[in-house]
């Protein structure tokens, strides 16, 4: 029995995408707008990267996907999510539907019930949140630590992390624990002392949680100490800002050169005008996470200050299990648009190009040459109906690293057609 040859050059590897309609590139070369919208377009695959894009006529291809008509996108970029952790909050939900205020106490729980999780439990309840974004069209995510909030356990927390995405973050100062309620600042010294030594080396980023208006976060000094110390072990930083309330985050990232400050839901006029001026010199991208204040009845910000002054905007899902369960992205877009101020066409780049900038990547959230085969397939002829329909599950992942997923396969067309591989876990998000 002879097994079929094997595809091995380049051109065997490529695949075609076409017959789509309305094609989202955030290529700013083709100067097609904000978006680079292209129609009647096609993208051209090789191995794991695009290899060419354009509209019209498409090269040939020996596999070939045809969406017939409908709208692709960049996958999403979900630069904030807390995706490692276990137990169940959703009584804590309900009693705050029933008028409880947030504190941010509700973390102690899930480091209870997380520190006592094995690594398989962990490992098989992260692998099926993230699946659950890739089917809906996320197909980065950056993932962190900070339900461990032990040494051991923050280690633990990254090396579970990086069997899922390699935009892995440490959040030892995610909470206070409960063992040291009394004293905060002993925690920050385990945090500085103790744990970087050990857990920089399996992050790339640090975040701290720098509220002041929850007595479960850190202030200013706090988290000063942490992102000093943190910077150098070499890790870069974002930050968790003005949630609560106006307070000190959105100052620290522009001092610290952060690449995001998370929520900023409180941005100060003083705030913008640090963010604005540093936003020609790299400066921190304002990820907004509307989904939280849904989940919390909290006011929302308003994103058209930091947009009409210049500041970078991305959009995350927060994904956690206190204060925002829901993965999705185009819950987060339309909410967005309908609730933060922004264009629908805002609000796409900043869940796909937007999250790119948040995470200081230039090869994601946007389609054009030598970037990832990350593409987002949406079951419309629009991008705007990711605005338009809310709570509608139109899009999904087609390309994951240019791996077809599971909605790619009914796509395929000639005579080359194949089965498709499942992409979920374990797979470079
Ligand atoms: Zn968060």
């Amino acid at each position: 029995m002879t097994e079929p040859a094997k595809a091995t050059s380049l051109q065997e590897t490529e695949l075609l995408v076409t017959g789509i309609r309305e094609l989202v590139t955030n290529d700013p070369s083709l100067e097609r707008g904000s978006l680079g919208l292209l129609h009647n377009a096609w993208v051209l695959v090789r191995g794991d990267r695009i290899a060419a894009v354009g509209d019209g006529t498409p090269p040939a291809a020996p596999r070939r996907l045809d969406v017939g008509g409908r709208c692709v996108l960049p996958g999403f970029v979900d630069s904030h999510t807390h995706l490692l952790f276990a137990g169940d909050r959703s009584e804590e939900f309900a009693a705050r539907m029933r008028g409880e205020a947030y504190s941010g106490g509700g973390i102690r729980v899930t480091v209870r019930d997380t520190r006592a999780a094995s690594d398989a439990a962990l490992r098989a309840h992260t692998a099926a949140l993230v699946a659950e974004c890739h089917s809906q069209g996320t197909t980065t995510l950056e993932m962190k630590s900070g339900y461990g909030l032990t040494v051991a356990d923050e280690a633990r927390l990254l090396r579970l992390a990086a069997e899922f995405t390699d935009e892995i973050t440490f959040l030892g100062a995610h909470a206070v624990p409960a063992e040291y309620a009394d004293d905060p600042d002993a925690y920050v010294d385990l945090v500085c002392e103790r744990m970087l030594p050990q857990c920089a080396p399996l992050a790339k980023w640090v975040d701290v949680f720098c509220e002041p208006h929850s007595s479960a976060a850190f202030d200013a000094d706090q988290t000063s100490r942490v992102l000093e110390a943190a910077t150098q072990y070499g890790l870069r930083p974002r930050l968790h800002g003005a949630q609560l309330g106006p307070g000190p985050g959105p100052e620290l990232a522009v001092r610290f050169h952060a690449a995001s400050v998370d929520h900023s839901t409180y941005l100060s006029d003083a705030d913008i005008d640090r963010l604005a001026a540093a936003a020609p010199h790299d400066g921190p991208v304002v990820t907004f996470m509307p989904i939280v204040e849904f989940s919390t009845r909290h006011p929302y910000p308003d994103a058209r200050r930091p947009l009409d002054a210049g500041v970078t905007v991305a959009l995350a899902s927060d994904c956690n299990p206190g204060t925002c369960f829901s993965s999705s992205m185009p819950l987060t877009v339309a909410m967005a648009v309908r609730d933060l101020g922004m264009t629908p066409d805002e609000a796409i780049w900043a869940a796909t190009a937007g999250g790119a900038a948040a995470l200081r990547r230039t090869d994601i959230g946007i389609l054009r040459p030598g970037a990832r085969a990350d593409l987002a397939l949406l079951d419309a002829p629009s991008r705007i109906h990711l605005a338009y329909r809310p709570g509608v599950p139109l899009s999904s992942t087609l390309l994951l690293g240019g791996v077809p997923t599971p909605a790619a396969a009914p796509l395929f067309t000639g005579p080359n057609a194949e089965p498709t591989r499942t992409t979920t876990e374990g797979s470079p998000a």
